[in-house]
């Protein structure tokens, strides 16, 4: 079968995977990485010189949220399934994994299929789901095994949030499943009950201004519940992923539970390393900006976040990109206003109604940010350029161990022959100045506004294919595929 593309030859890059940078060349057929080595001979293929370039394995994403319907109101985050994945595309992010969360009147089989839909038309990357475990009755824990042969081997735990949260119980009954079929656990830790205690609290005493919203999401309670977590997964011996790892408090109980053994991996967005809380003491319009779960910290737990990716307690940098524009904040809208399309021109959103009728207290103000497309630059500059990080940490924490962690490795996240040929050409050397008007992630903000950085993707490839060149996206919708992605290897039974 012919290819539908021309073998690629990459000449005079320097190549950087998770353990090494050398020169090389790289060849590509058929969409996959067919050679790596020294002065290539391929005739008929199409030459890309590299010089001056870094060549490294796509982006992968594994914390994101694309046309996602939010809490009681449902405000659905700005990005959808296009947008969110040529924003994507342009900042080096090659794979993502997003969520499926099975509304009540669904099986979670007939949420995948309709996620499925929504994705398969739209997204110009490959991408991949994990499940929501939102519910634990005999019919969600019959259907685990069925969701895995589907290819979703990772299931999400909200510890917090009404209507999707688990009780220790249901989360022992989860983690007994996952751990049967073979299924990593992905989990959102933070204490449910202190978080509505004290938004109570704050309500009462008139604290309805965003810059309350912190004070309602303390480092201790997402302590707490990690350790929780820990705690109820070493009694089952099976490993766990913790989400969006945002204080010190936090990483402590992650090197405790590791120190004695147990498998717990943990992911930072570039929000937590970058950002402090001293932004929500703004007033509101600005402040709603960074309304998250968990919300920004202090400088120190920044500083100790480095430090955790540095020495590898954190091996993956996600974004949880889960965009609202500043109407959707502000509860005028449930859906943007606006949709930038791949060739730059912004189609106008029907008019709507308001969800709210004031601006919301900081429990109802959306939480998440837009972060798809700066997370690499971000990270290259704060993290490689400072000395920081090393390429290849640079490499490992943004791609390969985040492939290995999901069951993605090594189709994805590795420059082996055999891998997809999912590559970023990186110019170390480009300085872009952020800002949402440049950007293409679907919103009018990003939280990185007017900071420059240096270090930017100059050319993506996905499965073989030139998809952003020079800035300019030159996919097509509906390109990306899914990925069924592999169970893991600690199943005890069958
Ligand atoms: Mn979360
Ligand atoms: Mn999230």
């Amino acid at each position: 079968m012919a290819s539908e593309h021309p073998d690629l030859v990459i000449r005079n890059g320097l190549l950087v995977t998770a353990s090494e940078t050398f020169c090389s060349d790289l060849l590509i057929r058929a969409g996959k990485i067919s050679a790596v080595g020294q002065e290539i001979h391929a005739d008929g293929a199409v030459e890309i010189d590299a010089r001056g370039l870094l060549v490294m394995p796509g982006g992968i994403d594994s914390h994101v949220h694309l046309q996602y319907p939010q809490g009681p109101h449902r405000v659905v985050s700005s990005d959808d399934w296009l947008t969110g994945t040529v924003a994507a595309a342009h900042g080096g992010t090659t794979t993502i994994i997003d969520f499926v969360e099975a509304l009540p009147d669904q099986t979670w089989m007939q949420a995948f299929e309709a996620r499925l839909a929504e994705a398969a038309p739209q997204a110009v990357i490959d991408y991949g789901f994990h499940m929501a475990f939102n519910r634990v009755d005999e019919r969600s824990l019959q259907a685990v095994k069925s969701v895995i042969e589907a290819g979703i081997s990772s299931f999400k735990i909200y510890m917090a949030y009404e209507g999707i949260r688990l009780e220790d119980e249901g989360i022992l009954r989860a983690l007994e499943h996952l751990k049967a079929s073979g299924a990593l656990p992905l989990v959102h830790a933070e204490n449910h009950a202190l978080i509505r205690y004290l938004t109570r609290m704050h309500h009462a005493a008139g604290h309805t201004e965003v810059r309350w919203h912190p004070y309602a999401h303390p480092a201790a309670g997402e302590a707490e519940a990690t350790y929780r977590i820990l705690t109820l997964a070493a009694q089952l011996d099976i490993p766990v992923h913790i989400a969006h790892v945002s204080a010190a408090q936090v990483l402590k109980v992650l090197r405790e539970f590791r120190a004695r053994g147990h498998q717990v991996s943990g992911e930072v967005c570039p929000q937590h390393l970058l950002l402090t809380e001293a932004l929500y003491d703004q007033p509101d319009e600005v402040a709603m900006r960074y309304v998250m779960s968990p919300p920004l910290r202090s400088a120190a737990d920044n500083g100790a976040l480095w430090q955790a990716l540095q020495e590898g307690l954190l091996g993956c940098v996600v974004t949880d990109h889960c965009p609202f524009t500043l109407a959707q904040k502000r509860g005028m809208r449930r859906t943007p206003e606006f949709r930038r399309l791949p060739d730059g021109s912004v189609q106008a959103m029907e008019p709507e109604s308001p969800w709210a009728e004031h601006t919301p207290s900081f429990d109802q103000v959306p939480g998440g940010a837009p972060g798809i497309e700066t997370r690499l630059p971000l990270l290259y500059h704060f993290g490689v350029r400072t000395g920081r990080l090393s390429l290849p940490q640079f490499v490992a924490c943004t791609s390969t161990a985040i492939a290995r962690r999901f069951g993605l490795y090594p189709r994805k996240g590795s420059l082996m022959p055999g891998a997809d040929a999912d590559l970023v050409l990186f110019d170390p050397e480009r300085s872009v100045t952020l800002s949402a008007t440049t950007l293409h992630q679907n919103c009018d903000y990003t939280p990185f506004e007017g900071w420059t950085v240096t270090g930017w993707p100059r050319m993506v490839l996905s499965r073989g294919e030139v998809i952003v060149r020079d800035g300019q996206f030159v996919g097509r919708p509906g390109r990306g595929e899914y990925l069924k992605r592999a169970p893991y290897a600690f199943v005890t039974h069958c």
